[in-house]
C-alpha cells in the first residue's frame, strides 16, 4: 500500500537489536511530565515511540513522570490521556514514575551501601563551586568521605523530615574530575516538603530527574528509551546507575525534537500564554497543542502524517507550519462535506424571480461522487459576499458588476441590472434578474460565464459566529528574537465574524465536524456552540498565503 521507505536510525536500530535476538520483542514508552498540556512536539515523540512497538510487535507503555510534586496536575493528566487516544495510539500499561518512589529509594540506598552515593551538607552555591568547570576539574566536597553508616543514616533521616528543604542532598559518588560535567557526583535526591498529586504527604524526598527516568525505564523492562538530543549528556549516568545497580539493561536514544515556525513549544512558555490571557485556555485553536488543533478542526490523520513526513532526524531543525497545514488540506479535501456560508453578507434580489417560490435544488457535497448530494433552498432573496460585486470590475474580473452575468453555484445564471447604496457609499442590495433555463442541473440557454459564486437564501439561513484563526506570532521564532517572545504575537490571531449566514444543511452539524465552507476555507463547529448560536473555527484557508506572502 505505501511506498517503499528506507528505514529510519531508530528502526535501523530496533531490526538489529531483534536480528541479533537482543529481544523478544521491543518496550518503548512515552514519557510525559504532567505539567502542562501536550504539544505539536510531543505528538512527534508520541507517533515515533508507539510507531516503533506498533511496527515490531511490541508495546508502548504510557508512564507520568512525576516526580516533580510542585508544578503537577491531575487535569493534565487526563488531558494528556484525551490526546493520546485522539491521536490514535494505545498504551499497554498506564504507569506512573511517582509508583516507583519506594523502589527508588531503596536503590538510593542500594547505591549509599555499595558506596556508591553520600549525603552532603553543602548549599547548592557551594556544591556548583566545586563543580568546576568544562575546562577545570572539579574539587571534593568535605562530606564525600562520610562513612556508609552515616550516610545511611543521614538519608534516614531527610527521609523521616528532619531536615528543611536544601538543607542536605543525596550525591552519587562519580568523580569530580570526569569529563563529563554531570558525572561529577550529580545530585541524585533533593529534600522538598510538598504535596504530590499522587502521593500525597508521604515524601519529603524525591528523585531527580537522572534518577528516576533511568531506572524507571528498567523497571518496565524498556528495550528502547527514546528521547530528545539535550539527553545526550545525560546518557553516560544513565548507563552508569543501570550498570551499578545492575538491574534491567534499558537504552538510551536521541532524537532531534520537533521545532516549528511561527509558534513556541515549551510548557512553560505556553503557560504563560493561558495564565497571562493570550490565548483562552490550553485549547485555545491558536495554541500549538494537540487539544488547541483538534479544537480548530484538524484531524489525527494529518498529524500522524506530518510527523511521518518530517521523520526522524539526529540535527535539531525547524519545520515550516506550511507543512503541517498541507497534510491537513490534503487530509480534509478528501473528507469535508462542501457546503455554502457567506461571511461578509450583501443582499442580492432576482427580481424577475416569483415571489414567495422555494425551489429546493441538488448540491453534490464534494468531487467525490460517493460525498453524495443534498439539496438547498433556493428563493427570491439570497446572500452572497460582499466582495464578489465590484461596482468598477477590475481587468479580468469574472464575478459582479453592473451588467455582468456569474452563475450561482448550483442554481441559475443571474446578471446584475442595478444596485443601492447607503449615504456612506455602502452597497446595501444588488438587483439580479435570472435566466430560467441555466438551471444548473439542466442547463439549455447556451450562455457561458467564466464566474460561480457561492450564496445562502435569506428566508432559511442560519446564523453563525465564525471566528477567523491565523497563526499567533507575526515572526517565523519567536522564541530566539530578542526580547520578550509575548511581544511578536499576531494581533490579528483572532478576528470574530459576529454574523455569518449559512445554508441549513448545517443546522445538525456537531462539535468537530468539518466541512469546506466553498471559496473560503476549512471550518469546523467549536465546543462553544449552543441551540441558539452556532460557532465556527475557521481550520484553515483553501490555499497558503503565507507562504505566497514570504515569496513575494
Ligand atoms: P517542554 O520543554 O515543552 O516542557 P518536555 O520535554 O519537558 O517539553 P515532557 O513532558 O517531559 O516535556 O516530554 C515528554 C516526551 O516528549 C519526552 O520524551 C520529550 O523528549 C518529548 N518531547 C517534548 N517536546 C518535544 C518536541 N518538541 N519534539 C519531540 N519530542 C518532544
Ligand atoms: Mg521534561
Amino acid at each position: 500500500m505505501s511506498e517503499e521507505k528506507s528505514l529510519n536510525f531508530l528502526e535501523e536500530i530496533v531490526e538489529a537489536d531483534l536480528a541479533a535476538g537482543k529481544y523478544s520483542s521491543i518496550v518503548t514508552r512515552f514519557p510525559p511530565e504532567p505539567n502542562g498540556y501536550l504539544h505539536i512536539g510531543h505528538s512527534k515523540s508520541i507517533c515515533l515511540n508507539f510507531g516503533l512497538a506498533k511496527k515490531y510487535g511490541g508495546k508502548t507503555n504510557l508512564r507520568f513522570d512525576d516526580t516533580n510534586p510542585v508544578t503537577e496536575d491531575t487535569e493534565y493528566v487526563e488531558s494528556i490521556k484525551d490526546d493520546i487516544r485522539w491521536l490514535g495510539f494505545n498504551w499497554a500499561e498506564e504507569l506512573y514514575a511517582s509508583d516507583y518512589f519506594d523502589k527508588l529509594y531503596e536503590y538510593a540506598v542500594t547505591l549509599i551501601r555499595k558506596g556508591l552515593a553520600y549525603v552532603d551538607d553543602s548549599t547548592s552555591e557551594e556544591i556548583a563551586t566545586l563543580k568546576g568547570t568544562p575546562t577545570e576539574p572539579g574539587k571534593d566536597s568535605v562530606y564525600r568521605s562520610r562513612s556508609v553508616e552515616e550516610n545511611l543514616q543521614l538519608f534516614s533521616d531527610m527521609k523521616a523530615g528532619k531536615y528543611k528543604d536544601g538543607e542536605k542532598v543525596l550525591r552519587a559518588k562519580i568523580d569530580m574530575a570526569h569529563t563529563n560535567m554531570l558525572m561529577r557526583d550529580p545530585i541524585i535526591y533533593r529534600i522538598k516538603h510538598a504535596h504530590h498529586h499522587r502521593t500525597g504527604d508521604k515524601w519529603c524526598v524525591y528523585p531527580m530527574y537522572d534518577f528516576a527516568h533511568g531506572q524507571s525505564d528498567s523497571i518496565e523492562n524498556i528495550t528502547h528509551s527514546i528521547c530528545t538530543l539535550e539527553f545526550i549528556p545525560h546518557r553516560e549516568l544513565y548507563d552508569w546507575l543501570i550498570e551499578k545497580l545492575e538491574i534491567f539493561p534499558s537504552h538510551q536514544y536521541e532524537f532531534a525534537r520537533l521545532n516549528m515556525t511561527y509558534t513556541v513549544m515549551s510548557k512553560r512558555k505556553l503557560l504563560q500564554l493561558v495564565n497571562e490571557g493570550f490565548v483562552n485556555g490550553w485549547d485555545d485553536p491558536r495554541m500549538p497543542t494537540i487539544s488547541g488543533f483538534r479544537r480548530k478542526g484538524y484531524t489525527a490523520e494529518s498529524i500522524r502524517t506530518f510527523c511521518d513526513k518530517i521523520g526522524v532526524a539526529k540535527r535539531e531543525n525547524f519545520i515550516d507550519l506550511s507543512l503541517l497545514e498541507f497534510c491537513l488540506r490534503e487530509h480534509l479535501n478528501k473528507i469535508a462535506k462542501r457546503v455554502m456560508a457567506v461571511l461578509d453578507p450583501v443582499k442580492l434580489v432576482i427580481t424577475n424571480y416569483e415571489d414567495g417560490k422555494t425551489e429546493m435544488l441538488n448540491s453534490e457535497n464534494g468531487p467525490d461522487e460517493s460525498m453524495g448530494t443534498r439539496t438547498i433552498p433556493f428563493s427570491k432573496e439570497l446572500w452572497i459576499e460582499r466582495e464578489d460585486f465590484m461596482e468598477v470590475p477590475a481587468k479580468k474580473w469574472f464575478r459582479l458588476a453592473p451588467g455582468a452575468m456569474v452563475r450561482l453555484k448550483s442554481a441559475y445564471i443571474i446578471k446584475c441590472d442595478a444596485f443601492i447604496k447607503d449615504v456612506n457609499g455602502n452597497i446595501t442590495e444588488l438587483h439580479c434578474s435570472y435566466i430560467p433555463e441555466s438551471k444548473s442541473s439542466n442547463d439549455t440557454s447556451g450562455i457561458s460565464v467564466k464566474g460561480t459564486i457561492h450564496w445562502v437564501n435569506i428566508a432559511t439561513a442560519l446564523e453563525a459566529e465564525v471566528r477567523m484563526y491565523d497563526r499567533l506570532f507575526k515572526v517565523e521564532n519567536p522564541a530566539s528574537e530578542e526580547g520578550d517572545f509575548k511581544d511578536f504575537i499576531n494581533p490579528h490571531s483572532l478576528e470574530i465574524i459576529q454574523k455569518a449566514y449559512l445554508e441549513p444543511s448545517l443546522a445538525t452539524a456537531a462539535i468537530e465536524d468539518r466541512y469546506q465552507f466553498i471559496r473560503k476555507g476549512y471550518f469546523c463547529l467549536d465546543k462553544d456552540s449552543t441551540a441558539n448560536q452556532l460557532v465556527f473555527n475557521r481550520t484553515v484557508t483553501l490555499k497558503d498565503t503565507w507562504s505566497k506572502e514570504a515569496n513575494k
